[in-house]
């Protein structure tokens, strides 16, 4: 069993926490022209989550459970500093994410942040090696370095035959491992993934986790999915159910590696 919690006096400090942490979203204003026919009065906000504590140590994996709609993408947002919470303190290396200003919040996502998302979100115009090198171009990397550095992670991914590659050149397992690539280049503390076997059949998604799991090794992972095989990679489980923490459901399944 992957248990790796000592006691709080042993273990380190967490890379990232939440602390009663509530995300509403504000619906679009009025109700439409068919929604007033049906006489529907748009609720104002709709709450993502509710008082959700949770502390990410170095180098764990941390699986996030719960069906669609329980909030994972939202907790992940916020551990990332993509967002805010509107109640509640999200915390990256000690420091108060609602404490900094916009800028300084992006800079810290960029330089210490890696993200994955379900639908690879990459660039059709750039290749696979110019996409890998994007979040190295914000951070001001120099072209050779880039180069250099997008190279080595497309590598380690497995595709180095196809670094000059665009997106539309490549299968669904080679754009998520490109994606992968990018979002490990800047060497981040913290490494998001939102579902990233959803868009994947279930031979391409192992391939992809395999890689994912190798690469992200040493690192803390927050990894959302509701498909168990990946979870399977998680140190442990946390399960989510209509944006709150399912205290109960966790507890019995406290690691994703159990059977
Ligand atoms: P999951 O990733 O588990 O499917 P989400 O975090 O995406 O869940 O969504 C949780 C809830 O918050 C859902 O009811 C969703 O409709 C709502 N929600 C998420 N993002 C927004 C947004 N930007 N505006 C309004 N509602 C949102
Ligand atoms: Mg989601």
């Amino acid at each position: 069993m992957a248990v790796r919690s000592g006691s709080q006096r042993d273990s380190p400090p967490p890379i990232a926490r939440a602390d009663g942490v509530t995300k509403r979203y504000r619906r679009g204003s009025e109700p439409g022209r068919v929604g007033r026919l049906f006489g529907r009065s748009t609720p104002p906000e709709v709450t993502a989550l509710e008082d959700v504590s949770l502390a990410i140590g170095s180098n764990e994996i941390v699986g996030l459970a719960g069906p669609s709609g329980s909030g994972k993408s939202t907790l992940l947002h916020l551990l990332a500093g993509l967002e805010l919470p509107s109640e509640g303190t999200v915390t990256f290396q000690g420091t108060d994410l609602g404490t900094l200003s916009t800028r300084k919040r992006t800079r810290l996502r960029l330089e210490h942040v890696g993200i994955v998302f379900q639908h690879f979100h990459l660039l059709d115009s750039l290749s696979a090696r110019g996409n890998v090198a994007l979040p190295l171009v914000e951070l001001g990397v120099s072209k050779s370095e880039r180069r250099h550095r997008a190279t080595e992670l497309l590598e380690r991914v497995g595709l180095e035959d196809r670094v000059t590659h665009r997106p539309g050149e490549l299968s669904g397992g080679e754009q998520q491992r490109v994606a992968i690539a990018r979002a490990l280049v800047t060497d981040p503390t913290l490494v998001i993934a939102d579902e990233p076997t959803g868009e994947l059949d279930t031979e391409t998604g192992l391939t992809v986790l395999e890689q994912f799991e190798r690469v992200a090794d040493d690192r803390a992972v927050v990894l959302a999915s509701h498909d168990q095989p990946t979870l399977d990679i998680a140190d442990r489980v946390v399960r989510l159910r209509d944006g709150r923490i399912d205290e109960e459901a966790t507890a019995r399944a406290p690691s994703g590696t159990e059977t």
